[in-house]
């Protein structure tokens, strides 16, 4: 196979090259569409694509990146585009290719407890489709709404309810991906126990676009919940926080969510939401808990009575208790007011770092305060998936990308001394690749590489995305 450089090819070279694949509805050129792929809600610099283009089907993906391949031209792979890494956001010279037409959900087993879904299918839809069905899908994350599932697993997406159900990569049984040089590769796996080889799959969860482009999946489903508790809990300090996530995972089989937001999240949180304090006074830390489970009465019950033990120990100084699934909306709200604010601290920084749990309060207080005497012009957000070491910091509004780049040093060092990941479910992208060293080895970077130009010679598919290309 001859390869050509994409080097001064015309765009028009490559639709006519395209064009036997798709049909010219799905190869698109027009301004207004291209400027909304221009980029995903991370501060990597935007670049319209040239073009996008629309494949409809498995084999349109993989026929499109069998072009490409050969014509050595580069592409951004783009789902829900609510990544905040940059990974999905083109470079100068790549076109991009939308899942977004992709997205039928093609079966749902409600005896064994599977959906097989295409890529481009909208998480939130998913969801409330398979809860139509008596099951549940139980990845959450705020970005619900536009995220798909392709782009979740391309990420290995966590969000509120790891605790209970794991991420991306524990849910998904099977894949159908693309490969670079336009093979598809069916690996729709419908049962739990397969130990029939290296499980394949793996490689391509979690490896942002780079080496495949996902296709289909066949999703592990929950029985639904048909009871859900919601409480806000006022802390005196986050050691109380761990103390009390123990005690909940221990008492509680039901525990779907531990939320932790610092004082300050909580008083951004108000201001972007006009909602109210919830507590009679500021506390230090607060916790938002919640339970999934099948009786209403019993488990409302049983989190009232650990709640209320952990008020007399002093682990918890107030709570409420949602009454309604509405009240249990209301006291989401304020973790979920993380879409505004990242709307209302642009230029940002958010992290997404893992730290384990006894190195937690020591890392929340060293990087708060050197953030705070560096930038005091700033604000600095602590706020997190606890339950799993989750960390999240959002640090904006940095009108310059050396400030940027400073606080990334800061909490990226932190991170790397604690033994920490530098990134526990957004990716590593285009944004953080420079600190991969801080939590992989150079033996792991090398074998990454290695896959790389086994699975994409021409180096097409994400190119400079998680490691440095040549
Ligand atoms: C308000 C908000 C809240 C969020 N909360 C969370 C959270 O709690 N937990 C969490 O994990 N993330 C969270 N995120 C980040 C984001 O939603 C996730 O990373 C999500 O999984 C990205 O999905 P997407 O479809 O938008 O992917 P995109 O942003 O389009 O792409 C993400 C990466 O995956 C690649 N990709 C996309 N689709 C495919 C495919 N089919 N095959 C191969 N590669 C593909 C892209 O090239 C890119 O590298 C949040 C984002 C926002 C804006």
């Amino acid at each position: 196979m001859q390869t050509i450089s994409r080097q001064d090819m015309p765009v028009q070279d490559l639709v006519d090259a395209l064009a036997g694949v798709l049909s010219p509805a799905q190869i698109v050129r027009d301004p207004g569409v291209t400027a909304s792929h221009a980029g995903d809600w991370s501060e990597a610099p935007r670049h319209a694509p040239a073009l996008v283009v629309f494949p409809r089907t498995p084999q349109e993906v993989a026929g499109v990146l069998a072009v490409c391949s050969r014509l050595g031209q580069p592409v951004a792979i783009q789902g829900g585009l609510t990544g905040l890494a940059g990974g999905a956001t083109p470079s100068g010279v790549e076109v991009a290719l939308s899942l977004a037409k992709l997205n039928t959900i093609e079966d749902i087993d409600t005896v064994g407890g599977t959906a097989v879904v295409q890529a481009g299918v909208v998480l939130e839809q998913l969801q409330q489709r398979v809860e139509a069905e008596g099951w549940s899908f139980p990845l959450d994350l705020g970005a619900r709404g536009s995220c798909q599932v392709g782009g979740n697993a391309a990420t290995n997406a966590g969000g509120n309810r790891v605790i209970r159900f794991g991420t991306m990569r524990d849910l998904v049984l099977g894949l159908e991906v693309a490969l670079p040089d336009g093979r598809l590769m069916t690996m729709l796996n419908r049962v739990t126990k397969n130990t029939t080889g290296v499980d394949l799959k793996h490689l391509f969860i979690g490896a942002e676009g780079t080496l495949g482009v996902i296709t289909r999946l066949v999703l592990k489903l929950s029985p639904r919940a048909t009871a859900a508790n919601t409480a806000l809990c006022a802390l005196p300090s986050f050691d109380a926080a761990t103390h009390l996530v123990r005690d909940l995972r221990c008492a509680l089989p039901a525990l779907s969510a531990f939320e932790v937001m610092w004082d300050d999240y909580l008083e951004a949180a108000m201001e972007v939401t006009r909602l109210r304090q919830p507590f009679d006074a500021p506390h230090p830390v607060y916790v938002l808990v919640e339970t999934l489970g099948a009786n209403d009465e019993r488990d409302r019950e049983a989190l009232e009575r650990e709640l209320g033990e952990a008020l007399e120990q002093g682990l918890i100084s107030d709570v409420v208790v949602a009454q309604s699934v509405e009240d249990g909306k209301k006291l989401w709200a304020y973790r979920e007011s993380i879409g505004e604010l990242l709307g209302q601290l642009k230029p940002f920084a958010a992290f997404d770092v893992g730290i384990p749990m006894a190195a937690m309060d020591a890392f929340v207080e060293s990087v708060g305060s050197e953030l705070e005497r560096r930038f005091p012009a700033q604000r600095h957000l602590f706020f997190g998936h606890i339950g799993d070491g989750n960390l999240h910091v959002l640090s904006g509004p940095h009108a310059s990308p050396d400030s940027l780049h400073q606080v990334e040093e800061v909490v990226y060092a932190a991170t790397g001394r604690v033994g920490g990941s530098i990134s526990a479910e957004h990716g590593i992208g285009v944004v953080k690749k420079e600190f991969l060293a801080h939590s992989r080895s150079p033996v792991e970077i090398e074998l990454m590489h290695s896959l790389k130009a086994l699975l994409d010679p021409a180096g097409i598919l994400n190119p400079g995305r998680i490691l440095d290309t040549a």
